[in-house]
């Protein structure tokens, strides 16, 4: 049964190992730091069991992306899960827990992809899926390594020690977003490794209260945020990103997905629907924050009197056909479904249209803020630092009387700008600039893959007919 916001909150009263500014974090419910985006995932739970939601969020008292689809229909109705849950962060939730859910559930479509020659991770991968649906639990993913030095000890998480009933890993993984606020961990490598590279071949999944896991995090943007009036996203929806570091962690064998197989660790997320569901989850959220930074945009625009100037309508025009764009990636991935390879059943979005999404998205989301921004203007900036100086007696009439807009009151003119700026400029915005064009990867790994995963064939067989319809003796004209 899916859980309560309150079940889930205190699932991470767990004694995890978070550590922020030098210092340990005791309850991250509970810090300035991390409580109100915890209370914002929270809120996602609880609207499980919202009768207006239930439907939508659930099947059988299981939330929809823990399910493998077996149809269309089933993609449909994971998106439109997937959806909720995106409109109530406004898109700036990313790695929410329907994320690795839908990536479970994928391993589970075909769980024979994790069973190498010398280790078999398909009971381990149908186990984890199992546990994650029967607690309604929230799994983070950390596939990325740091950098490595050729002359020092390998930094990256590897198996160091195999022990009565499991492993010893060691090493860190970066940016883990959401880990510190999800009930396990899966740690991993989701781009190739050398033949040779067998100790870092290997992918588990931990409890985050595990002993000798470590989660250090980076700047929190809740953490400095003054309030939710002057900081309405940043304090209450830093999914936040941070580094793991794993002191000699055991890990027991059912909780060992790969171990020492190089095409195992790679192929469960790529011959496998985990992947490509990550993108369906990813690319309806994505959707989710163009609708709600072009509804900025009308807002900002209609504030500053300048909606109705044809360019700035057209501008509006652009960003609204950016939205269709987004929104036709998902129906698209959707429509082109295909069967699950060698699976039980299940069928996963189109690969084509979800691999091309990472593109689309990686380049449109930075070109979209800029465009925002330049309708902005400098407004978004000349804002009173904190919206305290409203309710201030001298202050407040100053700015009611100075930095109101026709037909837009003080108050309203700077809630707003606050939003735009904090979606648009802040380091917040930063951050998820930065986001959008790297979470699913970097672009010279992706373009490669698109490269040769695309249907580069039929494309040069078209313009290979072309050339093939006329040669020197063609006429000018028909
Ligand atoms: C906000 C945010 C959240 C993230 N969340 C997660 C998460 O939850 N889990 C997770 O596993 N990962 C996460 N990631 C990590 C993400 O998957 C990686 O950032 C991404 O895979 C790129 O790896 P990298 O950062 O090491 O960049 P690099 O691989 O170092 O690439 C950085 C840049 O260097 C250049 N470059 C490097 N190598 C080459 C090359 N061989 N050829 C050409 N150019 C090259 C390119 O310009 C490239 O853009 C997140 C990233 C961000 C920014």
């Amino acid at each position: 049964m899916t859980r309560s916001g309150q079940e889930y909150l205190q699932s991470l009263r767990d004694g995890r190992e978070t550590w922020l500014d030098g210092e340990r974090v005791d309850d991250v419910t509970e810090h300035p730091a991390f409580r109100n985006t915890a209370a914002s995932l929270a809120h996602l739970y609880d609207l499980a069991h919202d009768s207006a939601h239930t439907p939508v969020l659930t099947r059988d008292g299981v939330h929809r992306a823990f399910l493998v689809p077996r149809s269309y229909e089933d993609l449909v109705a994971r998106r439109r899960a997937h959806k909720v849950w995106a409109e109530a962060g406004f898109g700036f939730l990313g790695r929410t827990p329907d994320c690795m859910a839908a990536a479970a559930a994928g391993f589970a479509a075909v769980p024979g992809v994790l069973a190498g020659g010398a280790y078999d991770g398909s009971g381990p991968a149908l186990a984890l899926h199992r546990r994650l649906a029967d607690g309604d639990l929230y799994a983070a993913f950390t596939l990325t390594n740091p950098p490595a030095d050729p002359d020092g000890e390998d930094p990256v998480v590897r198996v160091v020690a195999e022990k009565d009933g499991g492993i010893v890993v060691r090493g860190a993984k970066m940016i883990g977003t959401a880990a510190v606020f999800a009930d396990e961990v899966v740690v991993g490598t989701i781009e190739p490794l050398a033949p040779h590279d067998t100790e870092r071949a290997v992918c588990f999944s931990l409890p985050v209260g595990t002993p000798g896991l470590r989660l250090l995090s980076r700047t929190s943007y809740e953490g400095r945020a003054r309030s939710v009036f002057d900081h309405p996203l940043s304090s209450r929806f830093d999914e936040n990103d941070a580094l793991l570091v794993c002191d000699d962690v055991f890990v027991p064998w059912e909780r060992v997905l790969t171990y020492r197989d190089v095409d195992a660790t790679f192929a469960m997320w790529w011959r496998t629907p985990a992947f490509l569901n990550l993108v369906h989850q990813a690319a309806t959220r994505f959707w989710t924050k163009l609708e709600f930074l072009t509804g900025v945009a009308v807002l900002l625009t209609r504030a500053n009197g300048t909606h109705d100037l044809p360019p700035v309508t057209q501008a509006i025009g652009r960003l609204l056909g950016r939205v269709a764009q987004a929104k036709a990636f998902v129906l698209a991935a959707e429509a082109s479904y295909e069967p699950v390879d060698g699976g039980r059943g299940g069928v996963a979005p189109g690969k084509d249209i979800s691999f091309a999404q990472r593109i689309m998205a990686g380049e449109l989301y930075p070109q979209a803020v800029q465009e925002i921004k330049l309708l902005a203007g400098g407004g978004i900036v000349q804002l009173p630092a904190s919206g305290q100086d409203l309710l201030h007696p001298d202050l407040g009439p100053l700015l009611r009387k100075y930095v109101r807009s026709p037909g837009t009151s003080a108050e309203e003119r700077v809630k707003l700008l606050k939003l735009a700026w904090d979606a648009l400029g802040s380091e917040f915005a930063g951050r998820h600039e930065q986001y959008e064009r790297f979470y699913h990867g970097a672009p010279h790994v992706y373009l490669m893959q698109q490269a040769w995963e695309g249907d580069a064939e039929a494309c040069e067989a078209l313009a290979r007919s072309c050339l093939d319809g006329y040669d020197l003796t063609t006429g000018a004209s028909r």
